[in-house]
C-alpha cells in the first residue's frame, strides 16, 4: 500500500490508477510481446510512461533477447498513436471457421 500523490487516499501498490481520484499510480505502463515461434528466445517491450508534462510523454520499443536488450526507440504520443492505427487498420478480418465450412459445402456440387 502507498499514499496517492494527488489525493493522499490509500491505494494498493498493483493499482495502476488510484480508485479514489484515478490519478495514474504509475509513470511507466509496461507490457511485453512474444516473438514468433521462430523467435521465441525475444520479446518486444513496450513501455508508456506517462509523464504530467506533454512534451515528456513517449513510448519506448525495447527488443529483448533473455535478458538484456539489443535495441531500442522512442516514439512520440501521435507517432506511437500512428503505429496503433497502422496495425489496426492492416489486421486480417478475423477467421470464422463456420464461414469457412459453410462455403466449403456449397461449392460441392452433388
Ligand atoms: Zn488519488
Amino acid at each position: 500500500m502507498h499514499e496517492c500523490a494527488r489525493c493522499s487516499g490509500s491505494v494498493g501498490d498493483a493499482f495502476r490508477f488510484c480508485p479514489w481520484c484515478a490519478e495514474p499510480q504509475r509513470l511507466k505502463l509496461v507490457e511485453f510481446f512474444r516473438g514468433r515461434s521462430s523467435e521465441e528466445d525475444r520479446a518486444l517491450r513496450v513501455s508508456r510512461y506517462l509523464h504530467d508534462q506533454l512534451d515528456e510523454r513517449h513510448v519506448r520499443f525495447s527488443i529483448w533477447s533473455e535478458a538484456r536488450v539489443e535495441g531500442a526507440v522512442s516514439l512520440d504520443d501521435d507517432e506511437a498513436e500512428r503505429l496503433g492505427r497502422f496495425l489496426l487498420d492492416t489486421a486480417p478480418p478475423p477467421r470464422n471457421p463456420l464461414r469457412d465450412l459453410l462455403d466449403r459445402v456449397t461449392a460441392i456440387r452433388f
